[in-house]
């Protein structure tokens, strides 16, 4: 991409209306427009980073043999009535009429939706174990939508369900889930840790609600440091293996790390008292399994093979997707702007033209970008007439892992510099060799 063919608003003023880093940097690094309270247009390039965190999402879903589909933001409210939600879900739901009075909601999830859907057509537990997603607008009336996309109203939520023949298969599924979230999120750079969470009104003792430690995070959450010690790597999953599955939420879930709801202090005394941390985290996801809670009510039930009829196991799974770009924000940035990690980046590399207009920059400039594009990578060109410290100022405050400076004196002496956005370290070498260390970077992911 040429930044002057783009559509990168870049505010210079700083919004007075962001309490927090990551609410500052997206409206003023162009990625999202305030529509109203809780509300955003996605400008383009927030909706090329909601894109590639929802693609991360869909492979690691695909990975697990999970099904992506997609429903319809506006539900009938009879489904509803059906779970006996309508009434319980309160002033959260946003509701409405269409033209024939018919009760309507803005969906702000959709477990009915997909059990109906699992109802209408499965019959028989032959076709189990069976995990349908989506990822989805839902929209939630919240009293205080704060923080920008980190508190929403409107936002895109990855929404997955599990069915299965009994609780030892859903168990499997709920751990199946973990490690595509673990996966998931360590891709997009984060650590994100699961802790106890409470299950509310649902009740059982199976849920994790997955935290990213940061200051300005709404949770407060109590945790063995020692958590933070664990990753999943490049280790290899097989997703069918019951055993293995059970290992890793064993291995993450074994130390005690939980939420202000689950926290008992005798518990948490018992972690060796320079492990014991205080904090505050960001719910980036939660899973949970609950049963028969929606099959029941709902009637999915299968033929079990025996002569009988039995509800389907189930549980759901959420990954708040937009609230995700906040919380990547939060955890990796500076004064200057947003450093994305290597994993999600909107562009690979930035090229930054010192001087448009000269031929040999130009020429050099173009050569680069010529070179990474055929090598699979996306550029972003700063080909303006601008002056190089504007240039400069929006490099950082989009947050590019890498940059290439192509300037007068440079081409003279045939190099280019090459700057890392997170160390701020500079390296001068030929435009070759940077290409080359560019794509490298980017295949050893
Ligand atoms: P919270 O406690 O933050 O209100 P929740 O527990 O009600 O969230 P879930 O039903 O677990 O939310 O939804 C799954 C995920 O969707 C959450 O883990 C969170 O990342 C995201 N999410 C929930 N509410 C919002 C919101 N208002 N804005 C942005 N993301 C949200
Ligand atoms: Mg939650």
């Amino acid at each position: 991409m040429r930044l002057s063919r783009y559509f990168l608003p870049v505010l210079k003023e700083t919004p007075r209306e962001a309490q927090i880093v990551s609410h500052r940097y997206m409206l003023q690094a162009g990625m999202i427009k305030q529509s109203s309270a809780g509300i955003y247009s996605w400008l383009p390039l927030g909706f090329k980073m909601l894109r590639k965190l929802e693609n991360i999402v869909h492979e690691e879903q695909a990975k697990a043999g999970h099904i992506a589909m997609l429903m319809p933001t506006l539900q009938s409210a009879d489904l509803w009535r059906e779970s006996g939600r309508y009434d319980g879900y309160g002033e959260e739901m946003l509701r409405m009429k269409d033209r024939h009075d018919r009760d309507m909601l803005f969906s702000p999830t959709a477990e009915e939706m997909f059990t109906d859907t699992f109802r209408s057509y499965v019959k028989s537990y032959k076709d189990l174990p069976l995990t349908l997603y989506q990822i989805q607008w839902k929209f939630r009336d919240e009293v205080r939508p704060r923080f920008g996309v980190m508190r929403g109203r409107e936002f895109l939520m990855k929404d997955g369900y599990n069915f299965d023949i009994d609780k030892a298969a859903a168990l499997h599924a709920y751990n199946r889930h973990l490690v595509t979230y673990l996966r998931t999120y360590e891709r997009m750079g984060l650590q994100a840790i699961p802790m106890r969470a409470d299950s509310g009104p649902i009740g059982g003792d199976y849920t994790h609600e997955f935290l990213v430690l940061a200051d300005t995070g709404e949770s407060e959450v109590f945790y063995d440091s020692a958590v933070t010690e664990i990753s999943l790597g490049k280790r290899d999953v097989n997703f069918d293996d019951v055993d293995q599955c059970q290992a890793i939420m064993d291995e993450f879930t074994s130390l005690y790390a939980r939420t202000d709801e689950t926290h008992e202090e005798d518990l948490f005394n018992k972690v060796p008292e320079d492990r014991r941390r205080v904090a505050r985290g960001i719910e980036v996801g939660q899973i949970f399994y609950f049963g028969t809670t929606y099959s029941e009510p709902l009637g999915a039930t299968v033929d079990d093979g025996k002569g009988g009829q039995t509800p389907v196991h189930m549980g759901s799974h959420g990954i708040g997707v937009s609230r995700l770009l906040g919380a990547i924000i939060e955890a990796s940035h500076d004064d200057k702007g947003i450093i994305w990690p290597e994993g999600v980046t909107p562009f690979h590399c930035g090229i930054l033209n010192m001087r448009s207009g000269d031929d040999a920059c130009d020429a050099a400039c173009e050569d680069l970008y010529a070179q990474l594009t055929n090598a699979g990578l996306e550029p972003l060109y700063d080909d303006r007439d601008e002056r190089a410290g504007a240039k400069f100022g929006t490099m950082d405050m989009i947050g590019l892992p890498w940059r290439i400076t192509v300037g007068p004196r440079g081409i003279k002496n045939g190099v280019v510099e090459l700057t890392s956005r997170r160390t701020g370290e500079s390296e001068e070498l030929s435009a070759a060799d940077a290409v080359q260390r560019i794509v490298d970077i980017y295949t050893g992911l």
